[in-house]
C-alpha cells in the first residue's frame, strides 16, 4: 500500500517530472483509470484531506491591540491618569473600567466578524472531476489523494500537485507559485532531473490556474505536501474588517478627537477664568472628552457589516471581499450574463431544420419523451434519415451525459449539449449508437464558438468522420455543401437562423466531414473548411420568472440592467424583450463594440441594454466605458477570460454552480444559485446595511454632541455654589450614558428592517460622505433639544430640592440623576424615531425589529438600578428620585417624538415636491 514516507514528501519521493508516465502511475500504485473508491478512501485516511492549513488572519492579540490603538482610547486613558493624579480615584477607575469593557466588546465583535468572514471562504467549495473505478465523478477537491487521476479544463484551479498524463493545448497561470504572469504551456514528456520548478512543464501545481485547453493528470501531492502548501506565507488570507466606510469613519474619528481636545482645553481655560479650583476645571475637561467621544461606534459598524454579510449569504450571495457590502448599495448598473443567470439554463430542443424541411419537437425538460411533428403539426411515427443524421451528430459531438436520478432525468455537463442528447433520445436515436468510438475532440470554448469530435465512420470503411457543432455563422463559414452534396445557400440558411432566433431560440448548426486514412488527432486546421452542413437545431431556454421580477425591481431602484451574452443577436433581443430589458430592440454586438471608438462606445453603451455575441475582451471595454461615465458597475462572469472584467468592475459577480474557479477567485461576490435575482437581493441588503449605519450615526452622534453642549453650557454659565461649579453630570455618569445606553440602544439598529422604499430610490452617490447634511443637521438640533431638556430639569430639580432645605450634596446628586435620566429617556424615544430615517415608525412595522425592545428593556432595568440601587448610587454619585421627578423627565423626553415626526413630514413633502418638479421638467 502507498504510504507516507516523511514529513516532507507525500509518497516515496520520486522526482516526478523526470519520470515517464507509466512509471509515475506505477509508483503511485494507480492506473489510467484512476483509483478504486475503496483504495481512495483508505488513502484519505493515510494522507488526510486535501485542504491547506490556512494561515489565519490576524490573531486575537493583534485584534486586541487594534482596539487599544485608537486615538479616542488614548484620550480616555489620559483622562484616567489625570483623574487619579488629581485624587479622583473612583472616577478614574470607573472610566478605566468602561474603557476595558468597551475594548472587550470591540474585540469580541471584531473577532467574531473575522470568523464569520473566514467561514465565507469555505462557502464556495472547490470541486474537481476525478476518475474513480474508471468512472468520471465530481468530488470536492478536499477528497483528492495521491494516485487520483483528475481531468482538468480551462478555468479550473488546479486542486493538488499533479503529473500530466495527457495535455491538449494546456496552459497554466502559475503566478501564485512562481510569480510568472504569462501562462505556461504544458505537455507530458519527462524532463531532466535538474529542471527547476518554474520550468517543469509536465507538472501542474495546486493553487495555479488552467487558462486554456484540457488535460488529464495524476495527483502526486496533496494539501500541505504541495509546493504551495509549503510556502505558507502565500496563503495568508486577510480577514481585515476594513472597508471604505470604516476608513471614512476612522478619519471622522480623528478630526472629532482633535476637536474634542481643543474644546476641552477651551473649557478648562473658561473654568480657570471663572476661578474654578484646578481639580474641578480639569474634571470638567475630562468629562467633556469622555462624553463627546463616540466610543461605541466602531463596534456598531463592524456588527452592521457582519450582519450584512451573513444576510447576503442566506440570500445566496456570498461576499468574498468585505468592501463589496457597501459598494453594492451604490451600484447603478448591473451587467448580467444571459444563460443560466437571467434564463433557467434548461435548454430544450424545439425545432429542427434540414435541407428537407422544418420539424417541431414536443415535450419539455430533459425527460426523453416527446414526438417529432411536421411543420403543419402532423405527427411523424419515425424520424426520417435527415433528422436522424442531425440528431446523431448532436449526440456524438457532446461531452454531456443524460441519466435518471431520484428526482427525474438529469444531465451532467453543458445544458446546451444536454438538450441535444435529450432530443436524440426522444426521437429514437439511441445513446449507445451515439457513443460510437470517439477518437479525439476539440472542446467548446466561448471564443471559438464551436466544438468538434473525431470518430470512426460507421460501416465497413476505414474512414474517419468529424462532427462540428456551434454557432451557425461559425459553422456555415466552413461549409460549402449540404449533406447530399448540393451547394449550401448560405443566405437562405442564415435567414432561417434569424427567423428561429427572433423567436428566442438558441440555434446550433451541425456539420460533418469525412477524413480518409487513420488520423487519430484532431487539429483546428482539420475543421477550417470542406464541411457539409447537416442542419440546425433550435432550443429554447425560458427566462427565470424571478429574474423578470428582479429586473423590474432594479429599474424601480434606479439601477440599469444590461444583458451581455455570447448568444446570437436575434436570440438575445427576443429574450431581452421577454425580460423587460429592452423595448427598442436595439442590440449591440461584439463586432459593433470592436468597431466603435471609446467615445462613440460611451454614447452607445448608455443607449443599449442588450449586447450579443460578446467576447470577454469586449466586456472589459464595456465596464470601463460605463465607469468613465461615473457608473458603479456590477458585472457577472463565469469563464476564465472574464476574470479581467470581473476585477475591473466595482462588483465582480461569479457563478457558484457553473462558474470556473478562475472567475470565482476574481470576483467580489459568488452567487450560490447563479441567479440574477440574488444580485438584486444583495443590492437590497447592501442598501440596508448603509441605511442602518446611517441610522446608528444619526442616533449616536446627537448624544455625544448633546453631552458636550450640556457641559460647556454649565461650565460657562452655571453658578458656582460653595466654591464648586454646579456640574449637571459627573464624568462617570456621562460615561454611563455614552457607553451603556448608546451601545445598548444603537446596536439593535444594525438589525433594523428594510425601509419600505429601499428599492424605490436612486442609488447612493458612491463618494458621498456618511456624514451627510442630513446627519449633521439632525445631530445639531437633536443635541440642542437634549441639552435644553436635561439642563432645564437639572436646574429645576436643584432649585426645588434646595428650596426644600435638602443638603447641597443630596440636592446636586438628585439633580444630576434627574439630568441623566432625562437624557436616557430622551434617547429611548429618539431611538424609536431613528428606526426609520424617512418614514414614520408605524410604516416599517412597530414590531419588525424585536432587538430594539430588548435593548430598551435592558436599559430601563439598568437605569432603575442606576437610580435606586445603593451600590450604584455610591459608584456613580446618584440618588433615588421620587415618582413626580420621574414623570417630569418622561414628559420632557417624549417631546422628541412629535418634533422629529414633524421634521420627517416636512422632508417628505420637500422630497415629493422635488420629484414632481423633475417629472414636470420631463
Ligand atoms: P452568456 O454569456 O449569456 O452566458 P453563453 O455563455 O451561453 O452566453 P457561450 O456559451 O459563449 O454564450 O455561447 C456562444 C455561442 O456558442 C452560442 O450562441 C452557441 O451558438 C455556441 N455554443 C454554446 N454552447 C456550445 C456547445 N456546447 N457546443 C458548441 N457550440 C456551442
Amino acid at each position: 500500500m502507498l504510504a507516507r514516507t516523511s514529513d516532507r514528501g507525500s509518497t516515496n519521493q520520486l522526482s516526478w517530472h523526470s519520470t515517464g508516465n507509466e512509471q509515475v502511475l506505477e509508483a503511485l500504485e494507480s492506473s489510467q483509470d484512476g483509483l478504486s473508491n475503496a483504495e481512495a478512501a483508505s488513502r484519505l485516511q493515510t494522507f488526510g484531506p486535501n485542504v491547506l492549513k490556512r494561515a489565519k488572519g490576524d490573531g486575537p492579540l493583534r485584534i486586541l491591540l487594534r482596539q487599544i490603538n485608537d486615538p479616542l482610547i488614548y484620550v480616555l486613558l489620559a483622562s484616567v491618569a489625570l483623574a487619579i493624579i488629581m485624587g479622583k480615584v473612583v472616577d478614574g477607575l470607573v472610566v478605566l473600567g468602561v474603557v476595558v469593557l468597551n475594548t472587550l466588546i470591540g474585540f469580541v465583535q471584531e473577532y467574531r466578524a473575522g470568523k464569520a468572514i473566514e467561514a465565507l471562504m469555505d462557502m464556495v467549495p472547490q470541486t474537481t472531476t476525478v476518475l474513480r473505478d474508471g468512472q468520471k465523478t465530481t468530488l470536492p477537491a478536499a477528497d483528492l489523494v495521491p494516485g487520483d487521476v483528475v481531468e482538468l479544463a480551462s478555468g479550473d484551479r488546479v486542486p493538488a500537485d499533479m503529473r500530466l498524463l495527457l495535455a491538449r493545448s494546456l496552459k497554466a497561470d502559475e503566478a501564485a507559485l512562481t510569480g510568472e504572469s504569462v501562462p505556461v504551456e504544458k505537455h507530458t514528456e519527462p524532463l531532466a532531473e535538474e529542471t527547476q520548478l518554474a520550468d517543469r512543464s509536465n507538472t501542474v501545481y495546486g493553487g495555479t490556474l488552467v487558462t486554456y485547453g484540457t488535460g488529464t493528470a495524476v495527483v502526486v501531492a496533496t494539501a500541505n505536501d504541495t509546493e504551495l502548501g509549503r510556502i505558507s506565507s502565500m496563503l495568508h488570507e486577510t480577514t481585515q474588517v476594513e472597508t471604505p466606510l470604516t476608513r471614512q469613519l476612522a478619519v471622522v474619528g480623528k478630526y472629532l478627537t482633535i476637536a474634542i481636545v481643543i474644546v476641552a482645553a477651551v473649557l478648562f481655560a473658561v473654568g480657570m477664568l471663572r476661578n474654578y479650583p484646578v481639580v474641578d476645571a480639569t474634571l470638567a475637561a475630562i468629562t467633556l472628552a469622555v462624553g463627546a467621544i463616540p466610543e461605541g461606534l466602531p463596534a456598531i459598524v463592524t456588527i452592521a457589516l457582519a450582519i450584512g454579510v451573513r444576510r447576503m449569504a442566506s440570500r445566496r450571495a456570498v461576499i468574498r471581499r468585505l468592501p463589496a457590502v457597501e459598494t453594492l448599495g451604490s451600484t447603478t448598473v448591473i451587467c448580467s450574463d444571459k444563460t443560466g443567470t437571467l434564463t433557467k439554463n434548461e435548454m430544450t430542443v424545439k425545432e429542427l431544420w434540414t435541407a428537407e424541411g422544418t420539424y417541431h419537437v414536443s415535450g419539455a425538460g430533459y425527460a426523453p419523451e416527446g414526438d417529432l411533428l411536421r411543420a403543419n403539426g402532423a405527427k411523424l411515427g419515425e424520424s426520417p434519415p435527415d433528422v436522424r443524421e442531425l440528431l446523431l451528430a448532436g449526440a456524438l459531438c457532446s461531452d454531456a451525459s443524460l441519466g435518471l436520478s431520484d428526482d427525474g432525468w438529469r444531465i451532467t455537463g453543458d445544458p446546451t449539449e444536454g438538450a441535444l442528447l435529450t432530443a436524440a433520445q426522444k426521437l429514437g436515436v439511441g445513446l449507445e449508437e451515439a457513443r460510437q468510438e470517439r477518437l479525439d475532440s476539440i472542446p467548446f470554448e466561448s471564443e471559438r464558438q464551436y466544438m468538434a469530435t473525431l470518430h470512426e465512420a460507421p460501416g465497413e470503411t476505414s474512414e474517419r468522420v468529424v462532427y462540428l457543432k456551434g454557432a451557425p455563422e461559425v459553422v456555415l463559414r466552413r461549409c460549402a455543401f449540404l449533406l447530399d452534396g448540393s451547394p449550401v445557400d448560405t443566405e437562405h440558411v442564415l435567414g432561417q437562423v434569424e427567423e428561429m432566433a427572433a423567436r428566442g431560440m438558441r440555434v446550433l448548426a451541425l456539420a460533418e466531414k469525412r477524413l480518409g486514412g487513420t488520423i487519430q488527432d484532431l487539429a483546428e486546421e482539420d475543421v477550417e473548411e470542406g464541411l457539409r452542413l447537416i442542419g440546425l437545431q433550435g432550443m429554447i431556454d425560458p427566462p427565470r420568472p424571478e429574474a423578470v421580477e428582479a429586473v423590474a425591481a432594479c429599474r424601480r431602484a434606479g439601477i440599469t440592467v444590461k444583458m451581455i451574452t455570447g448568444d446570437h443577436a436575434g436570440t438575445a433581443t427576443a429574450i431581452g424583450r421577454e425580460l423587460g430589458l429592452t423595448t427598442s430592440g436595439s442590440t449591440l454586438t461584439g463586432a459593433d463594440i470592436a468597431a466603435l471608438s471609446d467615445e462613440e462606445l460611451r454614447g452607445a453603451v448608455s443607449r443599449t441594454s442588450v449586447f450579443a455575441r460578446v467576447a470577454p475582451e469586449h466586456k472589459l471595454r464595456l465596464v470601463r466605458s460605463l465607469q468613465a461615465q461615473n457608473e458603479v458597475v456590477a458585472m457577472t462572469g463565469d469563464g476564465v477570460n472574464d476574470a479581467p472584467a470581473l476585477k475591473q468592475a466595482d462588483i465582480g459577480v461569479a457563478m457558484g454552480i457553473t462558474g470556473t474557479d478562475v472567475s470565482k477567485e476574481a470576483a467580489d461576490i459568488v452567487l450560490t444559485d447563479d441567479n440574477f435575482a440574488s444580485i438584486a437581493a444583495a443590492v437590497e441588503e447592501g442598501r440596508r446595511v448603509y441605511d442602518n449605519l446611517k441610522k446608528a450615526l444619526a442616533f449616536v452622534l446627537p448624544t455625544n454632541i448633546g453631552l458636550a453642549v450640556i457641559l460647556t453650557a454649565a461650565v460657562a454659565f452655571f453658578p458656582i455654589e460653595g466654591g464648586a461649579p454646579l456640574l449637571p453630570m459627573l464624568p462617570t455618569q456621562i460615561l454611563w450614558i455614552n457607553l451603556v445606553a448608546a451601545v445598548a440602544l444603537a446596536l439593535p439598529l444594525a438589525f433594523e428592517a428594510m425601509e419600505p422604499d429601499i428599492m424605490r430610490r436612486a442609488p447612493r452617490e458612491p463618494d458621498a460622505s456618511v456624514l451627510s447634511r442630513f446627519v449633521i443637521v439632525r445631530t445639531v438640533y437633536v443635541a440642542l433639544l437634549m441639552a435644553a431638556g436635561a439642563l432645564g430639569l437639572f436646574l429645576y430639580e436643584f432649585a426645588v430640592e434646595t428650596a426644600r432645605g435638602t443638603t447641597f450634596a443630596t440636592a446636586l446628586a438628585e439633580a444630576q440623576t434627574m439630568a441623566v435620566t432625562t437624557v436616557i429617556l430622551f434617547q429611548i424615544f429618539y431611538l424609536l424615531n431613528c428606526r426609520s430615517l424617512r418614514e414614520s415608525v408605524l410604516k416599517i412595522g412597530l414590531w419588525s425589529n424585536p432587538w430594539i425592545y430588548a435593548g430598551i428593556g435592558a436599559l430601563l432595568l439598568l437605569q432603575l438600578g442606576f437610580i435606586y440601587l445603593p451600590f450604584m448610587n455610591a459608584l456613580f454619585g446618584t440618588a433615588p428620585l421620587g415618582p413626580v421627578a420621574l414623570l417630569q423627565a418622561l414628559a420632557v423626553a417624549v417631546l422628541v417624538l412629535p418634533i422629529i415626526s414633524a421634521e420627517k413630514w416636512l422632508r417628505g413633502k420637500r422630497r415629493t415636491a422635488r420629484v414632481q418638479k423633475k417629472v414636470a421638467r420631463g
